[in-house]
């Protein structure tokens, strides 16, 4: 037989033992362990591992729990809050793009008859069409890395845990 087939065997029962495996999966399974003696003793031998390291029970210190708990609960928000102003800053920008698309003809027009008139020279005015152009981009850029986590390393998440 296979060293393939045994080794999906190990493995689906390591699946079968962690959380549940297909019917079909769980179908091969019986129907392979049944002709393989060295897999049915692993299987055995995996199973009775897994119910050993299922009888043991760990003592957590509740301090321990109850901050692990409020650092995971402020980093969820966290998060959260940040997603959030994230959309709000993409949302604001978008509009101001479409704004700036739809306007870009006037714009265009305006920055070349007002060039003309005070005698600037074609380069530096349309630079300057396109930095306006660019300016949403410039202060996303900005805002976003300006942005500073409330917590921001693995010092600040296991501060107090001492
Ligand atoms: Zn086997």
């Amino acid at each position: 037989m296979s060293e393939d087939l045994h080794r999906r065997a190990e493995q689906l029962k390591i699946d079968s033992m962690a959380g549940g495996i297909s019917a079909p999966d769980l179908q091969w399974l019986g129907a392979h362990l049944e002709g393989c003696p060295p897999c049915a003793q692993r299987a055995r031998a995996i199973e009775r591992a897994v119910r050993t390291l299922r009888s043991v029970t760990v003592r957590v210190d509740p301090a321990l729990l109850r901050t692990t708990r409020m650092k995971v609960y402020v980093r969820a928000e966290d998060l959260n809050r940040r997603g959030a102003r994230r959309l709000l800053l993409w949302t604001s920008c978008a509009t101001s793009w479409v704004w700036m698309a739809a306007c870009a003809l006037f714009l265009w027009h305006g920055f070349e008859r007002l060039a003309s008139q005070m005698g600037i020279p074609n380069w530096l005015w349309q630079a300057g069409f396109g930095l306006w152009w660019a300016l949403p981009l410039l202060i996303v850029g900005i805002v976003l890395s300006m942005q500073q986590p409330a917590v921001n390393n693995e010092r600040d998440l296991t501060a107090g845990l001492d």
